[in-house]
């Protein structure tokens, strides 16, 4: 149970009203932002459900939410929930993610140099990516393998933004750089293998920016939600769901693109839903495909690795599309969203 408070709430009221539930012997914790401060009430649903909450001085709602997350849930929140990134620069426009346009971030897996950095980027802005993708800090399965270029590609990726008008997304790895992350980059991703990383979802929960949750390697919707729970429990509500694959026994493809999982978001919350066919299937020639697959079946945005050369790539080479296949994929998007009633937002 989530007990809401009226925005005119005075401190006597919640103190009264924390200390009303802690008699009943249940917990309180809490949460919610500034504006909308909120009690969470901990324990027995069903004693809480008896008491008389809604009637306390200073109590705007109560709100029962059945599933075990809350503030994703599309019952706790039935309007669907729009991420807006403010245009970069002169050149650049406002971005929403979860309105009526798909929106398109690509870009190298890693960050490797600033000239590639800047090729690259010039070429999906003109195909008519939003978004700029790009990993300095870089989770590698082995510690030998190039680990990212770390502030300097960081550097990297922010002049590229002015330059071109785009705003960044960059993965953060470690809680000691989530306010580094938060200040530089528009969207701060949170990588498969940090999706139950409880310390660093907290972090960044506090930060300011919209935060890219995607999916563990083998966790479930609920465990996603949940994951997300964290960050909006600590009052960051931007957050952008993605679905990367997940490990099955199928080795035909890096992982298997549950492409289901977004209608199930769609049907459980309220975030917008991002499809990462790159690393779903790991094969260039599946990107097309499961893009135009995602965005048809309800995705909200999508996220394209691209490298100019991707023979030569540091990272994640044989999952990324040449910049012409990139503006083909582009031009066959269109098409899908308008087949859906939606359209491509481009930068
Ligand atoms: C990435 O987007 O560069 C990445 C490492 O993805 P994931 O965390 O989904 O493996
Ligand atoms: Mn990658």
């Amino acid at each position: 149970m989530i007990v809401v408070l009226k925005k005119d709430a005075t401190q006597e009221q919640l103190d009264h009203i924390v200390a009303s539930i802690r008699e009943w012997g249940l917990g309180t914790e809490l949460s919610g932002s500034k504006t909308q401060r909120m009690v969470d009430v901990i324990g027995d649903e069903d004693l809480a459900r008896s008491k008389p909450i809604e009637a306390f001085p200073g109590v705007d709602r109560v709100l029962q939410v059945q599933k075990p997350y809350k503030r994703a849930s599309l019952e706790f929140k039935p309007e669907r929930t729009r991420i807006t990134i403010p245009a970069i620069g002169q050149s650049g426009r406002e971005i929403v993610i979860g309105g009526k346009e798909i929106i398109v971030s690509a870009g190298p897996c890693s960050v490797e140099g600033r000239k590639m950095l800047i090729d690259i980027g010039s070429a999906i802005r003109a195909s008519g990516a939003a978004i700029l993708r790009g990993g300095a800090f870089k989770p590698r399965s082995s510690p030998y393998s190039f680990q990212g270029l770390g502030m300097e590609g960081i550097r990297y990726l922010r002049e590229v933004r002015e330059k071109l008008g785009m705003p960044i997304v960059t993965e953060v790895m470690d809680t000691r750089d989530v306010d580094l992350i938060d200040e530089f980059s528009d969207i701060i991703q949170i990588g498969a293998r940090n999706m139950q990383n409880f310390s660093l979802l907290k972090a960044v929960g506090f930060a300011k920016k919209p935060v890219l949750l995607k999916r563990g390697l083998a966790s479930t919707i609920e465990e996603l939600l949940m994951s997300a729970e964290y960050i909006m429990n600590r009052g960051n509500e931007q957050i952008i769901l993605c679905e990367r694959g997940i490990r099955t026994f199928e080795r035909y493809t890096r992982n298997t693109l549950d492409l289901s999982a977004v209608a199930v978001l769609k049907n459980e919350t309220h975030l917008p839903v991002l499809v990462d066919p790159s690393h779903a299937t790991g094969r260039r020639d599946l990107i097309a495909p499961m893009s135009r697959a995602a965005v048809a079946a309800g995705a909200d945005a999508l996220m394209v690795e691209v490298h100019n050369d991707p023979k030569t790539a540091l990272s994640d080479g044989p999952q990324a599309l040449l910049p012409k296949d990139f503006d083909d994929l582009m031009q066959d998007l269109g098409k899908v969203a308008t087949a859906i009633g939606r359209t491509l937002g481009k930068q």
